[in-house]
């Protein structure tokens, strides 16, 4: 027993029905009231214990997505009580920080926020469910965010459950500090709940959907599959219960959320209806993060600042090197075979090399950008890279470096599974790209000096068939005509299709496109995530109609798709394979060092 536990079960022997309201003294106390689901309106309750007299109170400025989304935005009013039930005062000190006086007794904060945000990463309140990232709806005491809290839920709907990774503790949750507590997100609805075990640790599914939308059984199976591959791999597992919850509406859908003990995926149900690669796919990648960023984790996002962002060189390591290992998951899983890794290798090499600006960002300014994802221009191809496509492609090149530098004595498995011995259990953070590069040059004995300027740092053009040589592949580039409807669409994680670019002088111009139209719906589906797929099955010639939201009125516009030509890579077999590349290949496709040796 800790001496937090001994105080506990003192204050609580000493409450009395005064002191009823103030029952867990000693803690920071939420209670989240789901007062009125048709309006979104959630009433928060935050009971601080005795202690100094000012208290500083904090609403995260981001969370979740590294863009700061203002969740201030969203609070109605904030008022003040203290334990006698007298008002006290509350005074704003900016657009998300409050400052409490005369709380030296302990006080009462209440205050209303409106939760309508779709998403894994967002708060959700409405007739059909409600779902919570607490980080966006809790704020926190400055002086206390490390202490121990405890949180409860009222005015939940009659037919209604809660799901979440925090402790339950008789009838409210409880978490070890705030961080802890906003990194649990709570699905409270009518959802179904599976669960499974699996190398010894326990798994709950909490699916939120229609369940003729998805088939439970291959679900499960898949889930048996992919926890498995990746607890072997790493050969660890810091848990004994994770958590999935999933979303399959029949709208825009959100992707997923990471957190240490769970993951929050929304996928659509026509999406996941067709294949089951999109469940898989981003399942894994989520799934690994519980490792990578989440205990395997760069300094420079620790301690978590909520007041702005947080500024990191790191992303194309966690986030693109976790789609690395999503890959090499669903390949171990079985979920995916040779041909359909390399086929996705060479998308992300077209991706990648179609972008111009591959040759003016590097992998840490394209880390270091990521707060200015919101933004439609900074998504144009000549302004920015994806850290995740940039750092997948990374990972690779990494994994084949190291084997190289060892003499198949290790790979990307050594090197994850060094961060998590040298950093992660030890409660230590990693020093960015430096830190990466500690990793791989402690598993593999080589100098890595200049893959990390050339590529991580730098912005030198990635020489594919270099890498690829040691395991007999190289790539094919080949112009391809392809169709062309005029425009470049995309839409940040939570918002709407917009228009980014439009091709100078081409027919989409001509039919009155212009930049920042939102598109509400394309061939008469509703814009969602699946629109620039719907774009790419398009022909030469054919009539593209969308409806867009500008300037005025709704309309619909109308024009032939053209077509331009671009760059195509395909990986394939290089000439005169030895079978020495092609032993080398087999371990790669297992993701596994060939000799095998331990690491230490
Ligand atoms: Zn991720």
């Amino acid at each position: 027993m800790t001496t937090h536990a001994l105080r506990r079960a003192l204050q609580i022997a000493l409450c009395t029905s005064i002191l009823a309201a103030f029952s867990a003294a000693s803690d920071v106390a939420y209670t989240v009231s789901l007062e009125s689901p048709e309006r979104h309106l959630v009433q928060v309750q935050i009971i601080l214990p005795p202690g100094t007299a000012t208290r500083q109170l904090q609403l995260p400025v981001w969370n979740a997505l590294y863009q700061v989304r203002d969740f201030a935005q969203f609070v109605n009013w904030v008022r003040a009580k203290d334990r006698a039930g007298n008002n006290l005062v509350i005074r704003q000190s900016n657009d998300s920080h409050w400052q409490l006086d005369g709380a030296a007794d302990g006080a009462i904060v209440q205050y209303q926020i409106y939760v309508d945000s779709f998403g894994p990463f967002s708060a959700q309140l409405n007739s059909h469910h409600a779902f919570l990232n607490l980080a966006q709806v809790l704020m926190y005491p400055v002086d206390a965010r490390n202490a121990p809290l405890t949180i409860r839920f009222s005015h939940v709907p009659g037919d209604w459950h809660i799901a979440t990774p925090l402790q339950s503790v008789s009838g409210s949750y409880s978490a070890e500090n705030y961080d802890r507590l906003v990194d649990s997100p709570v699905e409270i609805s009518t959802f179904r709940e599976l669960a499974f075990d699996e190398s010894g640790g326990h798994y709950r599914v909490i699916i939120d959907a229609d369940p003729a939308d998805y088939d439970a059984d291959k679900v499960i199976a898949n889930l048996h599959k992919i926890v498995a591959a990746a607890t072997s791999w790493m050969n660890d597992r810091p848990f004994d219960t994770y958590m999935f919850f999933y979303h399959f509406p029949r709208g825009p859908a959100g992707g997923g959320m990471e957190h240490a003990y769970s993951t929050a995926i929304e996928l659509n149900a026509a999406t996941i209806q067709r294949s089951l690669y999109p469940f898989n796919s981003v399942t894994s990648h989520e799934f690994f993060h519980l490792w990578n960023v989440k205990r395997i984790r760069p300094q420079t996002l620790e301690p978590i600042d909520y007041t702005k962002e947080n500024f990191t060189r790191a992303l194309w390591f966690s986030e693109g090197v976790t789609s690395t290992a999503e890959e090499i998951i669903q390949l171990r899983a079985g979920l995916i075979d040779e041909k359909q890794f390399l086929a996705r290798l060479g998308e992300q090499i077209s991706e990648l090399e179609n972008r111009p600006a591959h040759l003016t960002q590097s992998a840490e300014e394209s880390s270091l950008d990521a707060w200015l994802e919101g933004f439609d221009y900074y998504r144009r191809p000549e302004r920015s890279t994806s850290y995740y496509n940039k750092g997948e492609l990374l990972g690779f090149m990494l994994d084949l470096t190291i084997r190289d530098g060892s003499n198949d004595h290790a790979s990307l498995r050594e090197l994850f599974q060094w961060m998590n011995a040298n950093y992660a259990r030890k409660g230590r953070f990693f020093d960015d790209s430096n830190g990466v590069r500690e990793a791989a040059e402690a598993v593999s004995h080589a100098d890595l000096g200049e893959f990390f300027t050339k590529y991580v740092s730098g912005r030198e053009e990635i020489p594919w068939n270099d890498f690829l040589r040691y395991v007999g592949l190289h790539t094919e580039q080949f112009s391809i005509s392809i169709p062309d409807p005029g425009f470049i669409a995309s839409r940040n994680f939570d918002g709407p299709m917009s228009v980014i670019a439009v091709t100078p002088g081409g027919e989409a111009e001509r039919a009155g496109l212009q930049v920042g139209d939102i598109i509400t719906s394309i061939q008469g589906k509703p814009a969602s995530e699946e629109s620039n797929q719907q774009l790419a099955r398009l022909n030469s010639g054919e009539t593209i109609s969308i409806r867009i939201r500008s300037r005025g009125p709704e309309r619909e516009l109308q024009w032939k798709v053209g077509a331009r030509q671009e760059f195509s890579y395909r990986v394939s077999d290089a000439d005169h394979i030895t079978s020495e590349q092609r032993a080398r290949r087999a371990a790669w496709l297992k993701g596994e060092a060939e000799a095998g040796a331990p690491v230490q």
